[in-house]
């Protein structure tokens, strides 16, 4: 669960994403297939294979993604409409990406239901 994925060659702008956010801790892009007018991928600059592999030395970071999540929605004009944060936790949720992440999709109305 160690292994690096794409996300990493992003993170170190080795393969090109529309990143819109970055600083030492976390790094923020556009999602390569948007399921919402503005969807956002917020991953840590560490490789943290998903949820299940959080520890309490991640506490800085795990707060920092949503502070950054909350920084670009209202950034991207969607904060006083709303909009919706996901972490997909392996295989029942549909995780693809073993490098922790959270979605942050909006700018239409959701629905009740989660992304697919
Ligand atoms: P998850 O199912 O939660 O692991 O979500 C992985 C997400 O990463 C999906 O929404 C993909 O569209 C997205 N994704 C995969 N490769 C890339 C990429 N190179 N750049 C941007 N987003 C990507």
């Amino acid at each position: 669960m160690k292994t690096e994925t794409i996300f990493s060659k992003i993170i170190r702008r080795e393969i090109y994403s529309d990143i819109v956010y970055q600083d030492d801790l976390v790094t923020a892009f556009r999602d390569i297939k948007p399921k919402a007018p503005v969807h956002i991928l917020i991953v840590p600059n560490i490789l943290i294979a998903s949820i299940n592999h959080v520890k309490h030395e991640h506490k800085q970071i795990l707060g920092h993604m949503i502070t950054t999540a909350a920084k670009i929605a209202k950034h991207e004009g969607i904060a006083n409409n709303g909009y919706r944060l996901i972490i997909n936790c392996n295989q029942h949720a549909g995780q693809e990406i073993f490098h922790l992440h959270i979605h942050l999709v909006g700018g239409h109305n959701l629905g009740p239901i989660l992304i697919e």
